[in-house]
């Protein structure tokens, strides 16, 4: 316990109770981390903030809003004076077939998992590179690298390889600086995003492709994020880690 003393970390799209953002932030509470919660709604991002014990912070930001991201950075940082860790978790996602997908579909699917991700990332990087320290994680999916094929359509596909580029491009550039920049590919979770969304027929076909035979859980994916946040991954940047069960083994 204690890998994140004295650090201070946000988490994007945490309000959601059974959800990954939730579930990382609190094991970084649990490792001695102060979080910020910055979620859609003010209120649910307070609640969910105030799960995770005293001093932590809930705060309303759409991430695909510029002016909201650097708005709620900055108090932030009026508040804390440094941001040690970000988690782009904020994600949405849409079971749509490649002729089904509308401009709005393309727009609402690519704006919140890659515009986001660049949002945020752009509000904390100049307090890192300042600090000289930082460890940014963002949130693809093994949607990206096999495409699709569990709940998402391609252009969640297409937005979660596009998060990977964009972490190893960032991560390239911010080497320099001592900010790192990794990825999380998770499998199948479960979690809200997909919950009763699948037949019992589809939720059984997933299963059948995960080696390990079952979902993963939403801690699964807080551990690897705890690892990458904390200086245990010290020499890791630019990295994709599965979290998948097997489902990728090539
Ligand atoms: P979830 O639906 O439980 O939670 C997503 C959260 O993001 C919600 O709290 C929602 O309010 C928030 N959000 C949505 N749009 C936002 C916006 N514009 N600004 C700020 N917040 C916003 O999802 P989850 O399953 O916990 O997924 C978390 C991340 O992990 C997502 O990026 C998702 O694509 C990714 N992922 C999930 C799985 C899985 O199986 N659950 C697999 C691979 C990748």
């Amino acid at each position: 316990m204690g890998l994140l003393k004295n650090k201070y970390a946000i988490v994007t799209g945490a309000a959601s109770a059974r959800g990954l953002g939730k579930a990382t932030a609190q094991m970084f509470a649990e490792h001695g981390a102060t979080i910020a919660i910055l979620d859609l709604d003010a209120d649910a991002a307070k609640a969910a903030a105030a799960d995770l014990g005293k001093g932590h912070v809930g705060l309303a930001c759409n991430v695909t809003d510029k002016d909201a991201c650097n708005a709620a950075i900055q108090t932030l940082m009026d508040s804390w004076g440094r941001i040690d860790i970000l988690v782009n978790n904020a994600g949405i996602t849409q079971p749509l077939k490649i002729m089904e997908i509308e401009p709005q579909n393309y727009d609402a699917v690519t704006d919140v998992n890659l515009r986001g991700t660049l949002y945020v990332s752009q509000a904390v990087i100049p307090g890192m590179i300042a600090q000289k320290s930082g460890s940014i994680v963002n949130l693809s999916s093994v949607s990206a690298q096999r495409g699709g094929g569990i709940f998402g359509g391609p252009h969640y596909s297409a937005a979660k390889a596009g998060v990977l580029g964009l972490t190893k491009a960032m991560a390239r550039e911010l080497a320099p600086d001592n900010v790192r920049v990794n990825a999380i590919c998770p499998g199948f979770i479960a979690t809200d995003i997909t919950a009763g969304k699948l037949t019992a027929d589809q939720q059984q076909m997933v299963l059948d492709g995960i080696p390990m035979g079952r979902a993963g859980a939403a801690s699964d994916v807080a551990g690897c994020a705890l690892f990458l946040a904390s200086d245990l991954s010290a020499y890791c940047t630019g990295t994709e880690v599965d979290v998948n069960g097997g489902s990728l083994i090539h």
